[in-house]
């Protein structure tokens, strides 16, 4: 039987790129949504068309009770996860530091970092032998250009993931991905032809190239608690 993969928002962005890189490789892909169904059913048939096979998954990641029923729907009808790709993100309200209000702090947090903890909780009680990539972001290394809560939810991706690494292994190898600005609907126009202009490479990345470098973590088996910058050199280290 194929492998089982999940991808938390795997509708639309990144997580559509990443869900169709997937299918190609061979995994049966869990696509899980939150409120975007059409989005969701068109990737599911892309992947159908390329003679993959998909299910989609309605769940809010920062949900235990939804994610719980979430995660039991996937084991019932694909009998198994194999990988999880921690994707599901959310920008907030993007707003000056003093103008942010607990709401939408909270928000945030609880969607980009709480959410990845709680799936990650739920699929693992499956999930004997595995890999997990989280996608973090250049925001959570420099603190980026977009608001707080949003840059300290990505650092706060990237710790789970290195005590994730440490604390899964040898059975669950865990790694993440941080992506410089990527051409989807998290940013605005505006915002990626400024960002385009502060990278080396002159653009933004295209979400197939965030995709490939999750393919690749699931692809070693030695590579554990790392984070991939994929960023067109705009933040070296
Ligand atoms: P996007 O807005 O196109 O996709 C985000 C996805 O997350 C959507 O499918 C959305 O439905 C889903 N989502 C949001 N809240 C959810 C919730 N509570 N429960 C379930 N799903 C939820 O944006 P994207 O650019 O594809 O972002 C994907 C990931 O990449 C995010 O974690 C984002 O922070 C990260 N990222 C994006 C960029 C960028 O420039 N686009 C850069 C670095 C990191």
């Amino acid at each position: 039987m194929e492998k089982v993969a999940l991808v938390t928002g795997g509708d639309r962005g990144i997580g559509r790129a990443i869900s169709l890189a997937l299918a190609k490789k061979g995994y049966a892909v869990a696509i899980n949504y939150r409120k975007n169904k059409d989005k969701a059913e068109e990737t599911m048939k892309m992947i159908e068309e390329m003679g993959g096979k998909a299910m989609i998954v309605k769940f809010d990641v920062s949900k235990r009770d939804e994610v719980r029923e979430g995660v039991k729907k996937i084991i019932d009808e694909f009998g198994r996860i194999d990988v999880l790709i921690n994707n599901a993100g959310i920008l907030g309200k993007n707003s000056k530091f003093e103008e942010i209000e607990d709401e939408d702090w909270d928000n945030v947090l609880n969607t980009n970092l709480k959410g990845a903890f709680i799936v990650t909780q739920e699929v693992t009680k499956y999930m004997k032998k595995g890999k997990i990539v989280n996608i973090a972001s250049i925001a959570g290394r420099n603190g980026g250009t977009v608001g707080v809560h949003y840059a300290a939810s990505k650092a706060g991706i990237i710790g789970l993931t290195f005590a994730l690494a440490s604390q899964l292994a040898p059975n669950i190898l865990v790694n993440g991905v941080a992506p410089g600005p990527v051409d989807t609907e998290l940013l605005s126009e505006e915002k990626k032809r400024e960002l385009s202009k502060l990278t080396p490479l002159g653009r933004v990345a295209r979400p197939e190239e965030i995709a490939h470098a999750v393919i690749f973590l699931l692809e070693n088996d030695y590579v554990n608690g790392t984070i991939i910058d994929v960023n067109g050199g705009r933040y070296m280290h």
